[in-house]
């Protein structure tokens, strides 16, 4: 096993990752910025290392800072946790060439589905269903590209390669619109992520934004670990996910997890990682990868008993998988809500000091976060404080335990998102289950 692990994040991915190695009895190394000194994580480590000021381009994001803070605290692994480098091939690449153990996949399988242009193509060759579009990036060509868009069908949408966050994107509906869009689009790219590739897709109009877990190992087994409904989003951000999702029956599952389990074997893939699709009239579409731990994954630990950042650590230290295909089974339902510092309404953060906080608690509620009575919420960083888990035999009794822990929270000093929530819990359409990604954008804009 590992013996000391470097947490290179903060707030309660940082506290999850700390809880796991103690459970598993590997010391932890705390690295923080020095606005954040009063995390508890920081508190709970077995050693601490101040990696520079507030802000994150020199703090977390501060690669030399980083393995120097290994190199004199001895740590023999790094966990990037999620955001920050912990899609940065070259910080990967950095951590091993150092002589860590980088916990996530190899550089080189970052790099191929930092791109999303060779993800795709990736993807496509390991049997993955993929959105129909032009099959790599668009030229110069203006005739070629308007035949393209006639082919594949208007709507279609020009995606940045390098996009990410919900950037470098923009929707056509009409041939007139094409050749300006593709311009604009692929200079926004170049200024925001340093590259013009662009590439088209087809636009789906109403779908859902359903995800695959998988794990694989180092010996190049995989498996996956059932899906999460996460089509509860405002400006591309998740603000519910669940598991499974609503309707989706165990054939399908099968079929699409199989292939994604299929996919880690044959890029040879390493650690955790989520396939996300957008599924539409029963059929599953690839966007992208994302090659790290997810703010989501609790709902699939609730539903499978599966805990994803023990085997993490474990498949980093060089173990088989502890679990064959076979021995995953979806048990129950559970939902997450992202409890966010900000305005309910207007969605402007709220950071500032948390006067009192209760957790709430009682069957089936798990909460993770790093908040407490007379902690200071920080400006600098994601408005995220913590994450709600509510788990259930069945979706109905997830959804009543939700509402009783979000009628049971107790936040003061700042403004949070609680109230949202519960407008999202009390909806009959959500109450149904299997409501697409433009849903809450519609219901807050009151159509
Ligand atoms: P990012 O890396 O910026 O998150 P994604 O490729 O994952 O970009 O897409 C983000 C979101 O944009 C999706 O969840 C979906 O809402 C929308 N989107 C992307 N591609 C399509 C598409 N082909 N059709 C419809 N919506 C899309």
């Amino acid at each position: 096993m590992l013996e000391k692990v470097l947490i290179a994040n903060r707030g309660e991915i940082a506290l999850r990752i700390l809880r796991a190695c103690r459970e598993l009895g590997i010391r932890t190394v705390a690295v923080h910025s020095t606005a954040d000194r009063e995390l508890k994580h920081v508190r709970l480590a077995d050693e601490t290392v101040c990696i520079g000021p507030p802000s994150s381009a020199e703090s977390y994001l501060n690669i030399p800072a980083l393995i120097s803070a290994a190199e004199v605290t001895a740590a023999d692994a790094i966990h990037p946790g999620y955001g920050f480098l912990s899609e940065n091939a070259d910080f990967a690449e950095r951590v091993e060439r150092s002589g860590f153990t980088f916990i996530g996949p190899r550089a080189e399988t970052i790099r191929l589905m930092g791109d999303k242009v060779s993800a795709i193509r990736a993807m496509k060759e390991s049997g993955i269903p993929c959105v129909p579009g032009s099959d790599g990036p668009l030229d110069d060509d203006d005739q070629r590209n308007l035949f393209l868009a006639r082919e594949v069908g208007y709507p279609i949408i020009i995606k940045a390669a390098g996009g990410g966050g919900g950037r470098g994107m923009r929707v056509v509906h009409k041939e007139a619109d094409l050749l300006g869009a593709i311009s604009v689009t692929r200079n926004e790219a170049r200024n925001a992520f340093g590259n013009a590739t662009v590439y088209m897709e087809k636009f789906l109009v109403d779908p859902r934004h359903v995800e695959i877990q998988v794990l694989a190992d180092t010996s190049g087994d995989a498996i996956h670990l059932g899906e999460r409904d996460c089509s509860m989003q405002r400006r591309h951000q998740k603000v519910i996910e669940e598991s499974p999702a609503p309707g989706l029956t165990q054939q399908q599952r099968d079929f699409i997890g199989n292939r994604c389990a299929e996919a880690c074997r044959q890029i040879g893939y390493r650690g955790a990682g989520t396939f996300e699709f957008l599924y539409e009239n029963g059929q599953f579409y690839f966007i992208e990868m994302n090659t790290r731990i997810q703010v989501e994954h609790p709902v699939t630990e609730l539903v499978t008993g599966v805990d994803l950042v023990k085997e993490q650590l474990r498949i980093a230290a060089g173990e088989p998988l502890a679990y064959r295909q076979e021995d995953i089974h979806i048990r129950g339902h559970a939902i997450e809500c992202r409890i966010n510092a900000e305005d309910p309404r207007k969605f402007i953060p709220s950071p500032g000091k948390i006067t009192q906080y209760h957790a709430p608690g009682g069957p089936g509620i798990r909460v993770d976060s790093h908040v407490y009575s007379g902690y200071t919420v920080p400006p600098y960083y994601d408005s995220m404080i913590g994450k709600l888990i509510a788990y259930g035999d069945t979706r109905d009794s997830a959804l009543a335990r939700m509402r009783t822990a979000l009628s049971e929270i107790i936040i003061e000093g700042i403004k949070t998102n609680i109230t949202l929530h519960q407008d999202i819990l009390a909806d009959i359409h959500f109450q149904k289950g299997g409501t697409n990604i433009h849903y809450l954008e519609k219901k807050l804009a009151g159509s």
